[in-house]
């Protein structure tokens, strides 16, 4: 059982809401690779989720004049590229089981609506059959959200063949400090393959990633061994701060950072060498067998918390979870006890682009207050995941 004096970042969560590196990321490399994203069709690999947004838009030549339709549960992150092309986001329903409400969306077509985003939420795959037919007869773009489902198939096909572009964000599945993709299975990509950033960024995407994992207890002998050049990261990087407000170029893209900005100067860089080493070295088919075996012991381990239910009600076969959402009646006290207990949770979408509130879509807003979701990634280790749901139990009144 983990004690209040078990390491973890200063005020941050006792367990790692998102991958950490350990030793066990590369086990077995070679089994089998189940389907991801990165199977869908051609790829570029660049810094964030949004960054390849914004690049989707791009291909698509989306700009003044458009409107792009966005879901009303949506991450701020996906609005931002969308108006940085000169478009406008218009806000479609989706249902409490967070399906896209395509009767709702057919009321919402013009001749200006180019294209529609849509988001796999938690790693669930939408219903895509339907949703392609829609848009083949409406002549809509289509844009694969993939930020929580980088890996999975629906319906015999790889998460990201559906739309006309998908996207993803790795870092929400790898343990790394920056990375998105675009891919198309359906268009011949004119982004040309992205540039490095440069060696500082280069050297700070693998630092970060690593640092991350020290202060979480993994990789204890790394972090000896690279004592003293952290030490010397950490005085370089106070020492060019000052600059780093008007120079020209930001030193990590803003997802890294968790803020939700965009930033247009980042769509022709490419993903550090680090994080795609760990793309391509990673267990791919441990990440998803912890992080479904992981998911199914949440849903068993908390059914039946008064005043909480599962968002979903199964787990299907081909999806590969992010997170494991809960649908809590009173978030806020629960939210509140969990949060001092120091239990890493996201609230998705806890804050909605202004305007968009229950008269544009109610479900987005009870989703948006009502869920909170707990990581079920591969790199919890067992004695964190049994603490987690103990303090869950509790802090609901198990
Ligand atoms: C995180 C997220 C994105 C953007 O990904 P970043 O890598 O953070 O830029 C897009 N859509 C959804 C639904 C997300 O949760």
């Amino acid at each position: 059982m983990l004690s209040t004096n078990d390491i973890k970042p200063t005020g941050g969560p006792r367990a790692p809401l998102a991958p950490v590196l350990s030793r066990s990321s590369f086990a077995a490399p070679r089994a089998p690779r189940p389907p991801s994203i990165l199977d869908a069709g051609q790829v570029r690999l660049v810094t964030s989720g949004r960054i390849a947004i914004g690049l989707a838009l791009r291909e698509m030549q989306a700009g003044a004049g458009h409107k792009i339709l966005v879901p009303a549960y949506h991450s701020m992150s996906m609005i931002a590229p969308v108006l940085a092309c000169g478009a406008q986001p218009l806000f479609y329903k989706v249902g409490m089981d967070t399906a896209v409400d395509l009767a709702d969306v057919q009321s919402k077509l013009d001749p200006s609506v180019k294209a529609i985003m849509v988001t796999s939420y938690f790693g669930i795959p939408q219903a895509f059959e339907t949703i392609r037919a829609f848009c083949d007869r409406h002549g809509l773009m289509l844009i694969e959200d993939c930020a929580h489902c980088f890996f999975g198939e629906h319906a015999g096909r790889a998460v990201g063949s559906w739309g006309d572009y998908a996207i993803g964000s790795s870092m929400k599945f790898f343990p790394i400090y920056e990375g998105g993709c675009l891919v198309s299975a359906r268009h011949v990509l004119r982004t040309p393959a992205p540039v490095s950033a440069g060696k500082g960024f280069e050297l700070k995407a693998a630092l970060n990633a690593l640092e991350n994992s020290f202060a979480y207890g993994r990789l204890p002998l790394v972090k000896a061994a690279l004592w003293l050049p952290l030490r010397l990261k950490d005085f370089l990087w106070k020492r060019a701060k000052p600059a780093a407000g008007h120079n020209a170029q930001a030193r990590a893209p803003s997802s890294s950072d968790s803020s939700y900005e965009f930033d247009p100067r980042w769509l022709d860089k490419r993903s550090s060498h680090f994080s795609r080493w760990v793309l391509r070295r990673a267990s791919h088919a441990r990440i998803v067998q912890r992080r479904r075996a992981n998911y199914l012991r949440l849903e068993r381990a908390l059914a039946g918390l008064p005043g909480c239910r599962p968002l979903f009600a199964s787990l299907p076969g081909g999806a590969c979870p992010w997170l494991f959402p809960l649908l809590v009646d009173e978030p806020q006290p629960l939210f509140e006890r969990l949060h001092a207990a120091g239990v890493p949770m996201t609230r998705f979408a806890e804050t909605l682009w202004p305007g968009v509130d229950g008269r544009v879509c109610a479900s987005s807003a009870a989703l948006s207050r009502r869920v909170l979701a707990f990581p079920v990634h591969q790199e919890l280790a067992e004695d964190e995941l049994a603490w987690m749901i103990a303090a869950i139990r509790s802090g609901a009144g198990a």
